[in-house]
């Protein structure tokens, strides 16, 4: 059996033109060395893994070489000293690391080195890796000889962390920034060393382990050889990410699919599918949050540079890119980001993903499309709690001159929260719920009298007047763009029928309350609607009405307002009265409440 090299050392670059994506770092080398203008010290900082040590060993051994080539100015890799270095043998190359050496002796014992001169060859080099991690009792016994080296010495300091060294070691070096090296760059310098071993691989498989090692050449070769000794001469995709548990795209592709659709149980189905093959959450939802950064990046030709990949997964990116909205993109990203923060503090790690794969589900799904699919559940919701659910509403009261507007012209600031209001704007704010998106202000009936403020009560008819402005979010709002136009009674009984029909059967009651009778139009297509009690008066219902309506009629301009004439002998009915009422409009009603085991308020 042969003896096994790793890639990392094998194919280790020995000349500055095959150091990979640091070009502009050794064009300044050698100009330096062919100027003949060398500093006594350099620092070379930047990422681990991206050639800072073996730049410094290039920068060693050309310096010291007797026969360098004039136009390429590389070693010539053939005289005595080049033979030395490339047999690690030469005398004139130390190589200190501070991470293990960081003591004050450390470094006396190196500034004894220093003394003696060079035997053979024309100069001393030493390179001091990790120097950020010598104590400062050591960097300030190395400051005198940095600052006054003997000519045959030269020092190179390299370190990840730039930031640690002390101003008065940084002004007194060249300073080289090691950028980290590209993907592409990688991929094209693991598809040599494949070629050079007669190692077939996929391009997919060459991506895959260039990403995951961000930047550093030498974890990309390490990953190299460990997939070559699991696979042998053919690297493939599947292979590479079975052995770097890396989860396939796939999943992230169909995981952005099913949120576009809004389908929950699939996802969540997905999910499980995911945590069953042993990925970790955390890992997955960044993952998910780099997945969508990359279709983010992929719907512009201005960015897509930004997405280092192959091209036949950048047209697979580009697909899907298409059906995606910016909006939902940038909000699902929001909530990955949060998921990633939480994910420590959370008790139940598991759940928070869930709910919030839930969360990315509603972002795209069209509000209109669910409600009447899902709408008995919804009506248990809201007869279980209706105060705290989060479709619940901003309730606010307006005062009676604030009535006579146009919805349109109200500002937001005008509206004033009720003071007692049960409703409790529980939300977070960032995260955009479909409620948030559809923002509803009501201006209902004040519950106490003391509370009606400029309502007139009529003898016997109280009259309130119950309205809601629908302000669609610019996603909804670019659906339905078109042009304003007014309505007409007959546009609008026709589309009030077409309603009905609809819903006849779902909500038989709903489709009585909204009879013709009922509705009027006003200017500025205002449809009023006109209650004969205020059970049917449903913040859910209307916007489902509002929705259909601004469809049928191809008219965003629609608002409702709704209106609700109580006879005062009807008012003082008690909950129970009422409740019984609309027993006899849908007797399941009263399942469902024996099933939630409610009762009456007093
Ligand atoms: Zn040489």
């Amino acid at each position: 059996m042969d003896n096994f090299i790793v890639s990392a050392r094998k194919y280790r670059p020995v000349t500055f033109d095959s150091v990979v994506g640091q070009e502009s770092i050794t064009s300044t080398l050698k100009n330096s060395i062919k100027s003949n203008h060398l500093a006594q010290a350099f620092l070379f900082t930047g990422p681990r893994g991206v050639g800072k040590t073996t730049c410094a060993r290039i920068f060693a051994k050309t310096i010291n070489c007797e026969n360098i080539d004039k136009e390429t100015l590389e070693p010539c890799d053939k005289c005595e000293s080049c033979i030395s270095f490339n047999q690690q043998n030469s005398f004139n190359i130390h190589e200190l690391d501070a991470a293990s050496n960081n003591s004050v002796e450390d470094i006396r014992r190196l500034v004894e080195q220093v003394r003696v001169p060079p035997q053979v060859g024309e100069y001393k080099v030493y390179i001091i890796d990790e120097v950020h991690m010598l104590s400062s009792a050591a960097f300030n016994a190395f400051l005198k000889t940095l600052e006054e080296p003997p000519s045959y010495a030269k020092f190179i300091l390299a370190t990840t962390e730039k930031h640690k060294i002390i101003p008065t070691i940084l002004s007194r070096c060249q300073i080289y920034d090691f950028n980290r090296i590209t993907v592409k760059d990688t991929v094209k310098y693991l598809a040599y060393v494949a070629k050079s071993e007669g190692i077939e691989a996929e391009e997919e498989a060459l991506l895959t382990m260039a990403q995951k090692a961000d930047g550093a050449m030498r974890d990309a070769l390490s990953i190299f050889d460990q997939i070559v000794s699991y696979t042998g001469k053919t690297i493939t995709y599947q292979d590479t990410i079975d052995n770097l548990n890396i989860l396939d795209v796939e999943y992230y592709f169909k995981m952005v699919d099913l949120f576009l659709r809004g389908d929950i149980p699939s996802t969540l189905n997905v999910y499980n599918d995911i945590t069953s093959k042993g990925f970790d959450g955390l890992h997955f939802i960044n993952g998910l949050a780099s997945h969508l950064r990359n279709v983010l990046v992929s719907k512009d030709s201005t960015t897509v540079a930004l997405f280092e990949t192959s091209n036949s997964i950048r047209k697979q990116y580009a697909e899907q890119a298409k059906y995606c909205s910016n909006k939902f993109l940038i909000y699902a990203l929001d909530l990955c980001t949060k998921v990633d923060i939480d994910y420590k503090i959370s008790s139940d790690k598991r759940l928070l993903i869930e709910l919030n794969l839930m969360k990315i589900c509603k972002l795209e799904k069209p509000f209109e499309q669910e409600s009447v699919a899902a709408l008995p559940e919804k009506k248990n919701i809201e007869i279980d709690k209706p105060k705290t659910t989060p479709a619940a509403i901003n309730e606010a009261v307006n005062t009676a001159a604030k009535e006579e507007k146009k919805p349109q012209e109200k500002p937001a600031e005008n509206i004033v929260q009720e003071a007692n209001s049960e409703y409790t704007s529980v939300e977070d704010k960032s995260i955009p719920k479909q409620e948030e998106t559809l923002p509803i202000k009501t201006e209902s009936k004040p519950k106490k009298k003391g509370k009606s403020r400029g309502i007139s009560l009529k003898a016997g008819i109280s009259e309130t007047v119950k309205k809601e402005e629908i302000n669609l979010s610019d996603a909804l709002e670019e659906k339905y763009k078109t042009v304003e136009k007014e309505l007409t009674d007959e546009d609008l009984e026709k589309a009030m029928e077409n309603y009905r029909e609809s819903i006849s059967k779902e909500r038989p009651a709903f489709a009585a309350a909204i009879a013709p009778k009922n509705i009027g139009l006003k200017p500025n297509n205002e449809v009023l609607i006109t209650f004969s009690n205020d059970t049917m008066d449903d913040i859910e219902f209307k916007y489902d009405l509002l929705l259909f309506l601004k469809k049928e009629l191809n008219n965003k301009q629609i608002s409702i307002t709704t209106k609700t004439v109580e006879i005062k002998s009807v008012a003082t009915k008690t909950s129970k009265d009422k409740y019984i009422d609309m027993v006899k409009v849908n007797p399941e009603l009263d399942i469902l409440r024996k099933q939630l085991d409610l009762d009456f308020k007093a």
